[in-house]
């Protein structure tokens, strides 16, 4: 399997090999990379675990960097993290209306699922270099705490998460502090979310930094996450359907999730549709229905991991509308990034419109869907699963199966969760627990210097 950046052209275009995208992340056009082909799914009867299914899907993706039984160990390594033997268990809300549970892992949210997987694969390529890498990362809320449990106690691995000081929730913060590894770091730096990208930045710009660091990513772009991501998809339509098409409604943010949908289908699942749930940062959704590409400015929600106006995942699919022409697809986003707004052709329109369905909840409509889906299926979920559940009931037809993908733990929103139904939802142990442990965190100004001395002082060599 070889790969190819969503900047280059079909004459004159590099093919890496799935090590190197990993470790990678970004292209150096600045493109995002993509399978050159798509394999088809592999022929197999209902699995019998989770983690040997991901292990077939993920194997071509993988394509030899880690051989066939040291990724099925690998794979079944990174989900016996995870508090629930059947990994993504399927839940009814009606008879044709399924929850897909993706929150079992280590932080009770869905980053996990493709992170406990591509920090493993990290590790293993690097031991076969024999190498290191740091890992920085800025975060806002989940990211950062499914990082760093992934990368807890790797040998050659390090990382650093960044996050805005007094402005992530106390559950959020106290994930990040309170983990007990040598090589995890979390630091509240003294500014916003925006700032703490910067300083990301900054360091990744640092051309000496960078390398003398070893600086490496695993933020939604990388790959290796959404190849991950696809084999749930399949996971819950080989439970579900028999040969009925599953419709999948996936809350959405950077793409990432919805994205894998998509590619599931290219490889031969059978989906029916694929519905983009929004919060009130739209730009998705509003894309799908006039073709145009177009910011808004971030307004918060209940559902802050969807509050995203850039879905950095999407250029892959602007790669597929324009043929693989890279040149394009790079023109297209260059003038979205300089006036805010470009538009497809009516022909791309057609084909987005015809593969993807979008719609938006708001707050109060996310506090409704929380508090019916409490009195009519007696369950707790979280404000970003219920933006989802509220479209796919919304946008439903008669005698579509649906599956709405549970992408947060409501115990990690008690607060919307209490508004919405007037009682906190019960929160798993290991989840209660943070609320006890020491938190080891280091303060830092927003300046990149100091981050740097920060993450020159916690590196090991
Ligand atoms: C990250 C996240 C999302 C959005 O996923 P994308 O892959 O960015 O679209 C939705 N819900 C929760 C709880 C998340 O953490």
């Amino acid at each position: 399997m070889r790969y190819v950046s969503t900047r280059s052209s079909v004459g004159d275009r590099a093919r890496l090999g799935f090590d190197d995208v990993l470790l990678g992340g970004l292209a150096g056009d600045g493109g995002l990379y993509v399978p050159e082909h798509v394999p088809k799914l592999p022929d197999c009867a209902r699995p019998d675990s989770y983690a040997e299914l991901a292990a077939r899907i993920m194997g071509p993706y993988v394509g030899g960097t880690v051989d066939d039984d040291g990724l099925a160990e690998l794979v079944a390594d990174a989900y016996a993290t995870f508090d629930h033997p059947e990994v993504c268990p399927l839940v009814a809300l009606d008879d044709d209306h399924w929850l897909l549970e993706l929150f079992h892992g280590p932080t009770f949210a869905f980053k996990d699922v493709a992170l406990q997987v591509v920090a493993r694969l990290f590790d293993h390529e690097l031991e076969r270099r024999d190498e290191r890498a740091m890992i920085v990362a800025a975060t806002s809320g989940d990211t950062g705490s499914a990082a760093m449990e992934a990368v807890a106690g790797r040998d050659r691995l390090d990382i650093v998460v960044l996050h805005p000081a007094g402005r992530t929730s106390e559950i959020q913060r106290r994930q990040m502090t309170t983990l007990e590894a040598p090589n995890v770091h979390a630091a509240a730096v003294d500014g916003t979310f925006d700032d703490c990208q910067d300083l990301v930045k900054a360091m990744f710009g640092d051309e000496r930094f960078r390398t003398e660091s070893r600086l490496a990513a695993v933020n939604s772009i990388n790959w290796a996450r959404v190849a991950a991501q696809i084999v749930y998809y399949v996971w819950a339509a080989q439970r579900l359907a028999g040969d009925r098409p599953v419709t999948f409604c996936v809350p959405t943010g950077n793409f990432g999730n919805v994205l894998a949908g998509h590619y599931a289908r290219r490889m031969g699942l059978r989906i029916g549709r694929l519905l983009i749930a929004s919060n009130t940062n739209d730009i998705l959704s509003r894309l799908i229905e006039t073709g145009e590409l177009a910011t808004h400015d971030v307004t918060p929600t209940l559902s802050p991991s969807m509050d995203i106006q850039i879905s950095s995942n999407l250029e892959r699919l602007l790669f597929e509308l324009f043929d693989g022409d890279g040149a394009a697809t790079a023109e297209l986003l260059g003038q979205f990034r300089a006036r805010g707004r470009a538009r497809l052709t009516p022909q791309q329109h057609q084909r987005l419109a015809a593969e993807f369905f979008g719609d938006r909840l708001n707050d109060r409509e996310t506090l409704e869907v929380m508090g019916r889906v409490r009195a009519e299926a007696q369950m707790f979920i979280d404000p970003h699963t219920a933006v989802g559940v509220g479209v796919a009931q919304r946008g439903r037809r008669p005698g579509e199966l649906v599956v709405s993908l549970a992408t947060a733990h409501p115990a990690k929103f008690p607060e919307a969760v209490a508004r919405a139904t007037g009682s906190p939802p019960p929160a798993p142990l290991a989840l209660a627990a943070v609320a006890d442990r020491a938190e080891r965190c280091t303060s830092l100004p927003n300046d990149a210097e100091a981050v740097k001395d920060f993450v020159r002082s916690v590196r090991r060599d």
